[in-house]
């Protein structure tokens, strides 16, 4: 196993989380003044920080030990060797390989959003689905749920958790649009020589929920309308305070109507009517 230390802690090196999961880490771990991210392999990182190895089986124990169970809205979030008593509805997790273990603050916000709005029956899709927590959760809420993602590499978790959890969730690989990459575009890169088509989600759905990024959000804000048949409820999360204004207006721009914002730390969670 590679280790990445980076100097600082969990509130300071927040806005590197999602970005580190993105790129492969596999779980983050703090460190007195250091936190350390977990990869299969070295890559190259546009972070300041240093490479170290480690045996294989020493991360993954301080990781599982130091894993706390979290709750959100009605939810508790337990990796599968916790055990819980408490009134909250267990989602178990598998963490550490797909991004969604409960413990970033957006997927926090983003349960307890789906806790108000959603209705039994109603048909939900988690688009960036991860490790397939939020379909699930919407699942155990009495929806119908879909979850999608554009890595073809977290399908068979979000399925295997959804197996735990004993729900019926239905998740494939897809997107809103071919696999584009807005943050991408700053530093433009050849395409590969024959780029694989990106199946393509289908509405109409009474609730959609997407813990993406802003700027991608903001590229979705048409796309995010033809998702929905007369009403429905937007939730968007994954977004950093300072860049809320560009969300905003976008989804402003393609008529849909703030319903509420939550924020944790420097998170921001939106929720719109459609
Ligand atoms: N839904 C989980 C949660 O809330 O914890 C995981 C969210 S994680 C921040 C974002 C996920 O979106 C990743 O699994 C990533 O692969 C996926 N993703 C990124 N860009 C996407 C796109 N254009 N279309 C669909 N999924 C995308």
């Amino acid at each position: 196993m590679h280790v990445f230390r980076l100097r600082g802690n969990f509130e300071t090196l927040d806005i590197y989380s999602a970005a580190l999961f993105e790129l492969g880490a596999r779980g983050l771990e703090e460190k007195p003044g250091e936190v350390w991210a977990y990869f299969p392999e070295r890559i190259e990182l546009p972070f300041p920080g240093e490479w170290q190895e480690l045996p294989d089986t020493d991360w993954l124990e301080a990781y599982k030990r130091d894993l706390q169970p979290v709750r959100a809205g009605p939810f508790v979030v337990l990796a599968p060797w916790h055990t819980w008593e408490g009134p909250e509805k267990p989602i178990v997790i598998e963490p550490g390989m797909a991004f969604g273990t409960g413990h970033h603050e957006t997927t926090r916000m983003a349960l307890e959003t789906l806790a108000e709005r959603v209705e039994p029956g109603m048909r939900v899709l988690d688009l960036g689905t991860g490790s397939g927590i939020l379909a699930i959760g919407a699942a155990l809420l009495g929806a119908e749920a879909l979850g999608i993602d554009i890595d073809p590499a977290v399908i068979p978790q979000a399925i295997e958790n959804a197996r735990r959890n004993q729900v019926k969730v239905q998740f494939q690989v897809g997107s809103l649009d071919e696999a584009y990459d807005p943050l991408a575009e700053t530093a433009p890169q050849a395409p590969p020589a024959q780029p694989a088509p990106t199946p393509l989600v289908q509405g109409p759905f009474d609730l959609v929920v997407a813990n993406l990024y802003a700027e991608l959000h903001t590229y979705f804000a048409q796309k995010y309308r033809e998702l929905f048949g007369i009403c429905g409820t937007l939730i968007l999360t994954g977004i950093l305070a300072e860049r809320e204004g560009i969300v905003k207006s976008a989804l402003e721009a393609a008529g849909f109507g703030l319903l509420a914002r939550r924020q944790e730390g420097e998170w921001v969670c939106l929720t719109y009517a459609a």
